[in-house]
């Protein structure tokens, strides 16, 4: 049976695998469909990716998990189909990574107002140890926290610091839902609205559905069958595509295996036209 997982990073962001290792390791478990949706980035597309792709006869849907913020929360956007070389794709990109670097300056600042003693060269030196080029943000702060014994685990450092709403949560990434939907639309892609099942409910959440999107990530991560029915409802209504997928992150989330969630093949098919 055909299942492809749309929702996976690598170490282009905060995932673990090389983009190469995740396209094996996405063979191995059977997988026939995969996207790879780093951060802010769409360095795991290289020719050698699509080109061991073919060879282990995967499809790859060409994808990213794009950063926003509604009012000072954040928000997580995925864009399938995107033309990779389109050049207002790559500005945005541009600028998302140099808001990230502001943000995260801005974190390292408050982080020491509470004498919590990291700086950006350490924070870069330890986040591109393992990859030259990635997006560098929160979990690689919750990790050299880890590793400074300021804290025990990367769980604490987002409930004490990191979390909206936590000591040291900045925001900064400056594009709403809105714009970034827009943008996707621009370049041709499919506008999903991703793991909807964590965002604050009410007004905020209505906010959000009223947007122009293609769809949403109804099956996610481990999530019980149960939590997927209000979203397969809500794309049923709106006739947005009902997407999903793992959100694997590799050993950093050893709790979620690649292809836990996976959609069929007309899903896919769906988000390819
Ligand atoms: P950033 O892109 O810098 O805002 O960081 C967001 C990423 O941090 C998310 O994609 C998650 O992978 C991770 N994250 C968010 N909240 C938590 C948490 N409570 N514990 C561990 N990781 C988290
Ligand atoms: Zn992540
Ligand atoms: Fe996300
Ligand atoms: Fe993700």
């Amino acid at each position: 049976m055909f299942r492809a997982d749309l929702h996976t990073h690598t170490n282009c962001s905060d995932g673990t695998d090389d983009p190469l290792a995740l396209l094996q390791l996405a063979h191995q478990v059977g997988l026939q469909g995969l996207s790879i949706t780093d951060h802010d980035t769409i360095e795991a597309y290289t020719p050698e990716l699509f080109a061991k792709a073919a060879e282990l006869d995967i499809r790859i849907l060409p994808g990213i998990e794009l950063s926003t913020e509604l009012n000072q929360q954040s928000v997580h956007l995925l864009a399938y189909r995107i033309d990779l070389s389109a050049p207002l794709l790559h500005r945005h990109l541009a600028e998302m990574q140099e808001r990230r670097r502001e943000r995260n300056r801005g974190i390292v600042q408050k982080l020491a107002q509470r004498k919590i003693a990291i700086t950006e060269e350490e924070l870069y030196e330890y986040a591109l140890k393992t990859r030259a080029k990635r997006t560098v943000g929160r979990p690689h702060i919750a990790q050299l926290l880890v590793q400074k014994g300021y804290v025990t685990s990367a769980y604490e450092a987002f409930e004490r610091y990191l979390k909206e709403g936590a000591s040291c949560y900045t925001c900064g990434l400056k594009y709403t839902p809105q714009e970034t939907i827009e943008l996707i639309h621009k370049i041709g892609g499919k506008a999903v609205l991703a793991h909807p099942h964590f965002l604050r409910k009410g007004a905020f959440l209505r906010q959000l559905l009223s947007l122009p999107f293609d769809g949403i990530e109804c099956h996610y991560g481990n999530l019980h069958k149960e939590l997927e029915k209000p979203w397969l409802k809500i794309a049923k209504e709106k006739n947005w595509i009902a997407t999903g997928g793992s959100d694997y992150h590799g050993s950093v989330k050893p709790q979620i295996p690649l292809g836990c969630s996976w959609v069929s093949e007309p899903i896919f098919t769906l988000l390819t036209e």
